[in-house]
């Protein structure tokens, strides 16, 4: 009950709701998606490219200390080790081998922090396709490493310079794109998000996540499931990824960290199920952050990653149905909980990633729990605000 239905809604989410124009583009993708997924050549080629080139399967870490610290076994799904440092690239690849397998030439992205930018331009150079990623001007600004990065792959970043400048209106002019090239563009989405079929074509790429959780975990505790399973979300890719093959586990209690930002109770904040509504936002029923007049608010976090002004149709299906539990966490508990990870186990997260390891305090796990929770990408990239926050860190 918590996956798609076969006219893509989870619940009373999801949906197409589109322009007349983009009919044909995501018409063409809902019929073609799930064979081409499941076929065995698709099969062959994407799995060995995540062993060989991401690096897969990334390992599932037993966290002692961190364990010892909050009472229960934690066990750290270090998608952090692949490569290009998250898991967007587990999604980044398989669409880019899905838009070959329909005969497209021209591959299309957003991307806000430029994280899903530069896992589709490494694509793209690896399977030598011409990308364009659309950004706002704005995050070009904040994001500039991203942004050489892709320019060194080889992808062409195109300014954006309509609203605020950020993924929001970056979406917007990708979708634009598509439009006005639907016979030889793929748009490559970066999280559970868009109108159907997306939500569930980047769920099955990233259900790789949950199926290693389950034999990884079988090998070390003898069941293939946890206690407790636990994933930030922005749009909920890596979320989806790590839930998968456990929505239906009635066992397993699912929680997920949204970005509270400065607090729900402000209007700087990036958490949409706590303060959110049930609108319309890039083709899909969800929830989204809007005012009386249905204008999008403005998300803010310290996490450019989880700064999205809503979040995919599986996650506001599985809050609306309680089958999971969201926490929203502020910037300043995200922080505190990076450097703990950090001083504890000798892994630097992603910011987006500390949201979900400052959930830990707030458990109250059970002695026995097996606990296990995704680092979803490194905290290379946000060198700049660690340090900057460095002093006023209690550790
Ligand atoms: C982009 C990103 C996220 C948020 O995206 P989801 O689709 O919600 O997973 C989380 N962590 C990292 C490291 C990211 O780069």
């Amino acid at each position: 009950m918590y996956h798609i239905d076969k006219n893509g809604f989870y619940g009373e989410f999801g949906g197409a709701y589109i322009p007349e124009v983009l009919y044909k583009c995501t018409e063409e993708l809902r019929k073609a998606y799930a064979d081409i997924l499941e076929s065995r050549e698709f099969q062959k080629e994407y799995r060995q490219l995540l062993k060989d080139y991401v690096g897969r399967p990334s390992p599932l870490y037993e966290a002692k200390r961190l364990s010892k610290k909050y009472g229960a076994q934690i066990f750290l799904k270090r998608e952090d080790l692949n490569h290009t440092g998250a898991h967007k690239i587990n999604n980044a690849l398989g669409q880019v081998l899905l838009a070959q397998r329909m005969g497209k030439t021209r591959i299309i992205a957003e991307t806000g922090a430029g994280q899903h930018g530069v896992a589709t331009a490494t694509a793209c150079a690896l399977l030598n396709m011409p990308c364009c990623v659309y950004m706002g001007k704005t995050d070009i600004e904040r994001q500039m490493p991203n942004v050489e990065r892709m320019k060194m792959l080889g992808a062409e970043v195109k300014p954006v310079t309509c609203g605020n400048m950020t993924l929001k209106d970056a979406v917007n002019d990708a979708i634009r794109d598509w439009c006005c090239n639907p016979n030889d563009t793929f748009y490559v989405i970066g999280s559970a998000v868009g109108p159907h079929p997306y939500p569930d074509i980047v769920a099955r790429l990233q259900s790789i996540i949950s199926e290693e959780i389950k034999w990884q975990l079988k090998e070390k505790i003898g069941r293939d499931y946890p206690d407790v399973i636990m994933a930030c979300i922005g749009g909920g890719s890596n979320a989806i990824g790590t839930f998968y093959h456990y929505l239906d586990e009635q066992h397993t209690r699912i929680v997920m960290a949204e970005a509270g930002g400065m607090g729900c109770d402000t209007d700087k904040t990036a958490a949409s199920l706590h303060c959110g509504s049930v609108g319309i936002l890039h083709g899909s029923r969800i929830i989204v952050l809007q005012d009386s007049d249905g204008q999008i608010i403005e998300p803010y976090s310290i996490s450019a990653g989880l700064d999205y002004p809503g979040v995919g149709p599986v996650h506001c299906n599985l809050a609306k149905t309680k089958r999971a539990e969201v926490l929203s966490i502020n910037d300043d508990e995200a922080l505190n909980a990076a450097f703990e990870l950090t001083r504890l186990e000798g892994i630097i997260p992603a910011l987006e990633s500390a949201h979900i390891l400052a959930a830990l305090p707030k458990m109250n796990f059970k002695k026995d729990d097996i606990v296990v929770l995704t680092v979803s990408g490194r905290g290379d990239k946000d060198m700049h605000t660690y340090l900057k926050h460095f002093n006023n860190v209690s550790l």
